[in-house]
């Protein structure tokens, strides 16, 4: 990923593989996988109240096998032990090799894993529903997934989940909740709320480009298929979007990310958020008499 061969690492003048285009700073191998390794330590180590037991939503992408990666590098220095959570949606075509590889994945890293299906929580897998529905798969996905994360760590006793989002969601979510209009949408995820596991980010400071090579660079990195709804949707534009952006202004996907985390810290506590009510349908917490998971279940 460095731009022409022959440049060496600003450190230790290894050949380098990585240009950081907003510090101009050239790493090698080793030095760009100790940056990943020591920004995500630290992350960890700032974050209080951490419990004996957290667990990685691990979708056996490259995002968080390259979490679970850096976490089993990291464990003696981290004051908890990790598990992998995976959530099989029903896709055709991409979450049987997914799978597989997520599978292997927590194998050679030694790592316990867990894994929960849509058909068997909700009797139908992500494809049933969307079938010739005309509705959204990402939406329905997001809120069945998030169910179905919470379900599979509650079983496991886990009230903490660390996921791989990295700068460049940060930033296309920043962008995305701006488009949208819907300042309840920056907030949303981040109050205090007991029912669900905390969230913890660790790669948030982490660019996908570095994300993605730490992957490559670990030998983890395979080249398993995209999910085949990703690409309508609205995220997929504005990554695209970002990414030119990000070529011509470097810094631009930290600032967005930056300026919205501002915004959630100067206004969270203030932010007056709907009170969750139960559902009457299924008793988890909502925002109406019946839950977005049962209104997507009903409109089968
Ligand atoms: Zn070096
Ligand atoms: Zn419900």
């Amino acid at each position: 990923m460095a731009d022409k061969p022959g440049i060496l690492c600003d450190l230790c003048r290894s050949p380098a593989v990585f240009l950081d285009r907003a510090s101009k700073a050239h790493l090698c191998r080793d030095h760009l996988m100790e940056h990943v390794e020591k920004e995500t330590l630290g992350d960890i180590q700032r974050i209080p109240d951490l419990p004996k037991t957290i667990g990685i939503a691990f979708s056996g992408g490259k995002d968080s096998t390259a979490l679970l990666k850096v976490f089993s590098r990291i464990k003696e220095d981290i004051p908890c032990r990790f598990i992998a959570l995976t959530i099989d949606e029903g896709i055709e075509g991409y979450r049987q090799e997914t799978i597989l590889a997520a599978e292997e994945t927590c194998k050679n890293l030694g790592v316990e894993h867990h894994i929960i299906r849509f058909s068997d929580l909700f009797g139908s897998s992500l494809d049933q529903l969307v079938k010739g529905s005309g509705r959204n798969a990402c939406t329905i996905c997001g809120i069945l997934r998030r169910r179905a994360l919470e379900i599979l760590a509650r079983e496991q006793g886990i009230r903490v989940i660390a996921t791989g989002h990295n700068l460049d969601d940060h930033a296309q979510t920043a962008l995305m909740n701006a488009i949208s209009g819907d300042v309840k949408k920056v907030f949303a995820g981040y109050g205090p709320s007991a029912w669900y596991a905390r969230r913890i980010k660790p790669f948030a400071r982490i660019s996908e480009r570095e994300v993605t090579l730490y992957a490559m660079l670990s030998g983890l990195f395979r080249d398993l298929p995209e999910c085949p709804y990703a690409l309508s949707s609205l995220r997929g534009e504005v990554r695209t979007l970002l990414s030119r952006y990000e070529r011509e202004h470097p810094g631009a996907m930290r600032n967005a990310a930056t300026c919205e985390e501002e915004i959630r810290k100067k206004l969270g506590e203030t932010f007056e958020r709907a009170p969750y009510q139960a559902c009457t349908s299924c008793g988890w917490p909502g925002s109406g008499d019946v839950c977005q998971v049962c209104t997507v279940l009903k409109g089968v």
